[in-house]
């Protein structure tokens, strides 16, 4: 159900990645003008046949009357700036919408607060492994409009979707829609956790009974109207669950997890969520199982940096909220050394403390909150305050004890101290390397 764009005057807004891929489908699939607008006068457009205004203001919105604006995923809906291209009535779609359309292949959509990355990561990996073609897109990797244009589209797009790209769609309708979990993030961009929570939940909207959508058990969403199928890491709920390191459906062992890099309770999670998936759409038990066997995550997320005087040090950088870190101290088994700390995006910590007066022999806190994380988890665990990456290994690596584990899972964005996730990864796995000598 291609949209109708011939002769239709398109703006893209944002330069990036998704926008230039925006753009090429929109002229592609015959739009009369299509312009790239930018706020930053400093952006560059990869594309030099394409039309594009760097530090474009409402003059240049208003001048260019656009009939439908396209929206990149990091650009808000409802800003003034945004909705000065609406001027002439233009509805506003995002990339994701407008790949939609023109992408003939089947949609697996991936939403949630934690884990949506591996779990895109996953399924792709399953798919291909079982000898079909298939690309992660969306949030993690290609846009859907670059898949759009390709020439042989693959037989599938694992598409990680974020509630800001939920915000922006229409008809939107996957195959399959995967919720992980839910918990609030994002709280410097929405006002309220309802507003997150139910940007999210429309990518559940113009599905119905013949589509399905797969929920963690406990999940409470309310007017779901496609099939749903459920998983849980709690024994004995849902149709799939986790129990001694097994995927279980009923009384049977469907797949062994202990001893694969998806063992770890969360991870079990989002392994059950894609075996779902990919029985939905056709695979054998046999063909999920042997993928999800041979699945090599992405990195910064509960990665095993070192082992070393019986001290397992963890990476798990990409933990950029409670939820995250939470996930993470419930799927260790050993004492937990906790490494936590960032930027201040007005999250309250108090929800993890009995996990950590029961799991964790001590708390280092780091960076621009690290005074009210001391203050937060003192009352119920040893908490040491330092300020930077490094300083928290050096007390880690004095603090731990053979047994324990050290588990770099900062619980907030790293903004007050690194570029990214990534930057601040590596500092802890630098420091780690540096300090064990090795
Ligand atoms: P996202 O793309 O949603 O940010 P990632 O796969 O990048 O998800 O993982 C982000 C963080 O969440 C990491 O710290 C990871 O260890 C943790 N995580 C992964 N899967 C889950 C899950 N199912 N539930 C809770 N936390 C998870």
């Amino acid at each position: 159900m291609a949209m109708n764009l011939s002769g239709k005057k398109v703006a893209v807004l944002g330069c990036g990645r998704s926008g230039v891929a925006a753009a090429r489908l929109a002229l592609a699939k015959g739009a009369g003008e299509v312009c790239i607008f930018d706020s930053n006068p400093k952006a560059t457009c990869a594309d030099s046949a394409l039309r594009f205004v760097a530090g474009a203001g409402e003059q240049e919105a208003q001048a260019f009357a656009a009939e439908i604006v396209v929206l990149s995923p990091g650009i808000e809906a409802d800003i003034p700036w945004t909705l000065a291209f609406t001027c002439a009535g233009a509805p506003i779609i995002g990339e994701i919408e407008l790949g939609y359309h023109f992408y003939t292949g089947r949609i697996i959509a991936i939403t949630g607060t934690n884990g949506k990355t591996t779990t895109t990561a996953l399924l792709e990996h399953v798919l291909l492994q079982a000898g079909h073609t298939a690309k992660a897109c969306g949030n993690y990797g290609y846009p859907l409009c670059e898949l759009a244009l390709l020439p042989e589209q693959p037989e599938f797009a694992v598409l990680e979707v974020s509630s800001f790209q939920m915000e922006t769609i229409i008809d939107f309708r996957p195959e399959v829609a995967i919720w992980l979990n839910f918990a609030p993030d994002h709280m410097d961009r929405y006002t309220k956790v309802e507003d997150y929570f139910n940007a999210k939940l429309r990518v559940f909207e113009n599905m119905s009974e013949e589509q399905l959508a797969i929920v963690r058990v406990g999940e409470n969403l309310p007017g779901v109207k496609p099939r749903v199928a459920e998983f849980s890491s709690v024994a004995d709920s849902g149709q799939l669950y986790y129990k001694d390191g097994y995927i279980m459906e009923g009384p049977a062992q469907l797949t062994k997890l202990r001893g694969t890099t998806l063992e770890q309770a969360h991870n079990a999670e989002n392994a059950m969520a894609a075996t779902l998936a990919c029985r939905a759409v056709g695979l054998s038990d046999e063909q999920i199982s042997a993928g999800l066997c041979s699945f090599c995550p992405p990195g910064h997320r509960c990665e095993t940096v070192a082992e070393m005087d019986g001290i397992l040090w963890l990476n798990d950088s990409k933990s950029t909220n409670l939820h995250s870190t939470e996930a993470a101290v419930r799927s260790q088994t050993r004492p937990i050394i906790l490494l936590a700390g960032g930027k201040d995006k007005g999250l309250d910590y108090t929800a993890i403390n009995p996990m950590l007066a029961e799991k964790a022999r001590c708390c280092i806190v780091f960076g621009q909150i690290a005074s009210q994380l001391m203050n937060t988890f003192s009352p119920v665990c040893r908490t040491i305050q330092v300020e930077t990456v490094q300083e928290a290994v050096t007390a880690a690596a004095q603090e731990a004890k053979q047994g324990d584990v050290v588990l770099f899972s900062p619980g907030t964005s790293s903004f007050d101290q690194f570029t990214g996730y990534v930057q601040r990864g590596e500092c802890f796995r630098a420091a780690v390397l540096k300090t064990l000598n090795l």
